[in-house]
């Protein structure tokens, strides 16, 4: 294990040329201050979390000094926001400090989100507020912990300069870790901008360093492509699952690994509502939750129009039909696991129709319907009733339906509430609980509701029994949503 000036950088990126970027150091900050250190992503990159040296961790992850091996870079890229094409967009607040080999011989970007001007900045101020950056740092792990694939949060630090957004804001900078920066965008700038030995050679930096196995193969880069919107399809599969929202689905915000990409407006359904739309800025829904999907797919296509030298039209549509059947396949067999069933077919798929018209009608909390779901045969039933009082016969109906193919499956009843409480969470990143840590850490400089959610977040699944924090009383985390607090949206102004 490494100290913070000893990582094993190994830059990849950087070797593309200044086509693909633009080379430039973080701009340095006041008086930088360690808020949040996540030892479990620190692993990932070979980083002694036993001995952090909260001073030193705030130079070196605020960008006041640079770390050793690092090349921080702004990437260039630009890509379709809420439908329409924006030429120009690239790493405005953000840079790519390197990446980092680990002992098992994975490579991790790692990032800095709000640390100052780029080229790319548009004459905005290279910053990012604290409130966004506390979310973006729960938010990346709150999703690891749910296990959908994502980027990763290393470190929050607040910045101790105040930014202009409606009024004056503390700024903070999120240390990100990915398995890649590399976006939809990055190779919609070279399509656009009509250079297309750009885009190959991109394309070959990706099949080289995250699909080598494909560089032999003579169609290696719709094989690539292929690869790309499988992992979307998962990643969104996970997203619907879950009843998350991202808020931001644009082609910048989405990466070649399927990575859950740029925590801005995101949220999680609180009482169930298939149009669900978590960013305030999103006035049409373009992004509300029933879309993910379709958008998934849009996003694909405007990627797949930038091979169109490298993979045939028709091929690509094949490619895009794929993209569909692999991700109702997954969200199929996500929503059978949560429901404690193995058996996928024409019933199952009729009583997971009723079932998201019997939430939409009710709209009961979504999370916590499948927990209660899970004890329903064994004295949870009125409890999960309570939300369907206005017409508990609907439920009954699904139930009578799901008790049907409960029977099929030949398991105990105390086997299916394990496998139901092992694949659904108790605690989720409720809207009102990152608030509830945002207003302590403005107000009142207390990080300690920070570190309460990560505990309960990373154990999603579980009462934190054997957890060492006592003063966390589970059931405040794990409750519905108290009424006051529904609904909530968050804006872009981040
Ligand atoms: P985002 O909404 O974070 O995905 O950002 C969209 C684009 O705007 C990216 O090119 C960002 O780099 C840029 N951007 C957003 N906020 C700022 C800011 N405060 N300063 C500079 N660029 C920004
Ligand atoms: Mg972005």
């Amino acid at each position: 294990m490494n100290s913070i000036n000893q990582l094993n950088f190994n830059n990849r990126f950087v070797q593309l040329g200044e086509d693909y970027f633009q080379a430039k150091p973080p701009v340095p900050v006041n008086s930088p201050r360690l808020v949040a250190f996540n030892s479990d992503a620190a692993k990932l990159i070979g980083l002694d979390a036993d001995h952090v040296n909260e001073k030193e961790l705030a130079e070196f992850l605020s960008g006041n000094q640079s770390l050793p091996g690092s090349a921080p870079l702004a990437m260039a890229y630009s890509g379709h926001q809420f439908g329409s094409y924006n030429p120009q967009l690239g790493d405005g607040r953000g840079l790519l400090l390197g990446e980092i080999k680990n002992a098992l011989g994975e490579f991790w970007d790692i990032y800095l989100k709000g640390s100052g001007q780029t080229r790319f900045c548009r004459g905005f101020d290279g910053r990012a507020t604290f409130r966004s950056s506390i979310r973006e740092y729960l938010g990346q792990e709150a999703m690891h912990g749910l296990g959908i694939p994502t980027t990763r949060s290393l470190a929050l630090v607040s910045t101790g300069e105040l930014i202009y957004r409606q009024h004056p804001e503390p700024a903070g900078i999120v240390t990100r870790l990915a398995r890649t920066h590399i976006r939809f965008g990055n190779f919609e700038y070279f399509f656009k901008t009509n250079r297309p030995e750009l885009v190959t050679r991109l394309a070959d930096h990706v099949i080289e360093h995250y699909f080598p196995e494909l560089v032999q193969d003579k169609d290696r880069y719709r094989l690539m492509y292929r690869r790309v919107a499988e992992s979307t399809a998962g990643m969104i599969a996970g997203w619907q699952s879950v009843g998350f929202g991202h808020g931001v689905m644009n082609t910048d915000n989405t990466t070649l690994l399927g990575e859950t990409f740029d925590y801005g407006p995101f949220g999680f359904i609180d009482r169930f509502n298939p149009r669900y739309i978590c960013n305030a800025s999103d006035t049409h829904g373009r992004y509300a939750f029933n879309q993910q999907p379709e958008i998934g797919r849009w996003n694909l296509f405007k990627f797949g129009e930038t091979l169109q030298n490298l993979i045939p039209i028709d091929e690509l549509q094949v490619e895009l039909d794929n993209y569909t059947v692999v991700f109702n396949q997954k969200f199929q067999g996500k929503m059978a696991t949560k429901l404690g069933l193995t058996i996928v077919d024409a019933e199952f798929e009729e009583l997971m129709n009723n079932l998201f018209r019997l939430l939409a009608a009710h709209q009961p909390d979504y999370t916590n319907f499948f927990r209660r779901l899970a004890h329903h045969r064994s004295g949870g039933l009125e409890e999960l009733r309570a939300p369907f009082h206005q017409r508990p016969e609907d439920l009954d109906d699904w139930l009578t339906q799901y008790e049907r193919l409960l029977d099929r499956e030949d398991i105990s009843l105390e086997e299916q509430s394990a496998r139901m409480t092992q694949s659904n969470p108790k605690f989720i990143l409720r809207n009102y609980l990152a608030q509830r840590a945002i207003d302590l850490a403005l107000m009142e400089q207390d990080y300690s509701e920070i570190e309460r959610l990560m505990v309960l977040l990373k154990n999603p699944f579980a009462d934190p029994e054997g957890v060492e924090f006592s003063e966390i009383d589970p059931d405040l985390y794990s409750a519905d949503t108290p009424d006051a607090q529904l609904g909530m949206q968050v804006s872009c102004s981040a």
